[in-house]
């Protein structure tokens, strides 16, 4: 008998991950590598959100709390929902967990019976895709190309339903491509699932407070409120106030989902961290000017990466809207052979010569439904984003 269960081959490990810990190997054999494979900002916690952890744990607020969150903390993300979106959630329908990842896998885990559909744009954050398939469910890729700004259209999300559709995973601003969808493409995608009762739409707006130019993120149900009754609006704590390790994410859903996610927590993980919760407070509705202050660098940093890659032969890079990423395409670069003699014929080949012969650390663009691409995460400091880009083009010069 096999001590693994079969339901854990039907999934692929982290390859974000996998890369991550590949370039701290190198690291530590002495090589100089320039990883911009993870996506973690590189800001500390700002201040005033560590304090009010340290005065929780002063005050003795060390115990367990609701499973769904503490109700101080369901109710300031009913505060960041109202604030940011003028979207109403009551605390009963709002559940917080161990980061948006868990709030994914509930959502997912609580609602999808075998056989069930997912559609899931792609290029699309690796871990979509394999939740659904540890659910027994079936995700549905549909692919957004450069050319339609990584975004789908309401023609390819009409063509993608089926009976079997129990959901569409959003995820705007993106991870990988840091696309994002303005409120008039939300609107059209909202027109498409007026016209289908039972889809349920799972937005995760991880990402939404890191956008440039000018650009303002949106939230579904904000656009189109007759989805709120099948709508899961996800946020959490990790991007925006560089909080990855305190393990917050947050919900907005119907009391009927979050009662379901609310049972399967509390048969796994119970409350997140109620240190972190008292932070996440904090976060969610103390002064917000450090949020914007790191805005404004990665807004800076995007413009310094797209700029630079683009004078690298052989890659294309569009602009994207959010997050912190550039999903740059390297069609122009297959089927070469690099300096010292390796043949690029996908872009996983790519990402490991690049890693192997000039020590910059980047996830191909397989790992996330899509090909011939690549990722790179501009949450590092400048210099190590110009020396890397230097790099990228010096490799790319290379190529013959
Ligand atoms: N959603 C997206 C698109 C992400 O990129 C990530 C993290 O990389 C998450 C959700 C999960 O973040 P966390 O579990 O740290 O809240």
């Amino acid at each position: 008998m096999n001590l693994i269960a079969e339901r854990l081959d039907r999934i692929a490990p982290s390859q974000t991950i996998a890369i991550t810990a590949k370039a701290r190997a190198l690291k530590a054999e002495g090589r100089n590598v320039i990883s911009l494979s993870a996506g973690e900002p590189d800001f500390d916690t700002p201040r005033n959100i560590k304090d009010a952890a340290i005065a929780a744990i002063e005050k003795g607020e060390t115990r367990y709390t609701d499973v769904a969150g503490a109700r101080a903390l369901r109710e300031a993300c009913a505060t960041y929902f109202r604030r940011e979106h003028g979207v109403e959630y009551k605390p009963e329908e709002i559940v917080v967990s161990t980061g948006g990842k868990q709030v994914i896998f509930n959502a997912i885990l609580a609602t999808i019976d075998a056989g069930d559909e997912a559609i899931i744009p792609a290029p699309c954050w690796v871990s979509y895709p394999d939740i659904v398939t540890l659910a027994d469910g079936k995700p549905v890729i549909v692919p957004a190309g450069q050319n339609q700004g990584f975004k789908i259209t309401p023609e390819q999300l009409e063509a993608a339903i089926t009976p079997k559709t129990k959901w569409l995973i959003l995820n705007n601003p993106s991870n990988p491509t840091g696309a994002a969808y303005s409120a008039e493409e939300l609107k059209a995608l909202a027109e498409v699932l007026l016209r289908h009762p039972d889809v349920w739409v799972f937005t995760d707006d991880i990402y939404e407070k890191l956008t440039y130019g000018g650009f303002k993120a949106r939230t579904l149900v904000a656009v189109e409120p007759r989805l709120k009754e099948r709508t899961v609006t996800m946020n959490g704590c990790s991007k925006a106030y560089a909080m990855t390790g305190w393990r917050i994410g947050f919900a907005g859903a119907p009391v009927k989902l979050i009662k379901a996610m609310d049972k399967l927590q509390g048969q796994s993980t119970s409350n997140t961290s109620s240190i972190s919760q008292a932070a996440a407070v904090e976060a969610l509705t103390g002064p917000q000017d450090s949020v914007e202050e790191m805005r404004k660098v990665y807004e800076k940093r995007r413009d310094l990466v797209v700029g630079l890659l683009n004078k690298a032969p052989g890659i294309h890079c569009i602009t994207p809207e959010g997050a912190f990423y550039v999903f740059p395409s390297v069609h122009g670069c297959l089927g070469k052979t690099t300096a010292s003699g390796k043949r690029i014929e996908t872009d996983e080949d790519f990402v490991t010569a690049l890693l192997e012969d000039e020590g910059v650390a980047a996830v191909h663009g397989s790992a996330f439904m899509f090909p011939g691409h690549f990722r790179i995460s501009y949450a590092t400091d400048d210099a190590s984003l110009t020396e890397a880009c230097t790099r990228i083009q010096r490799f790319c010069a290379g190529l013959k």
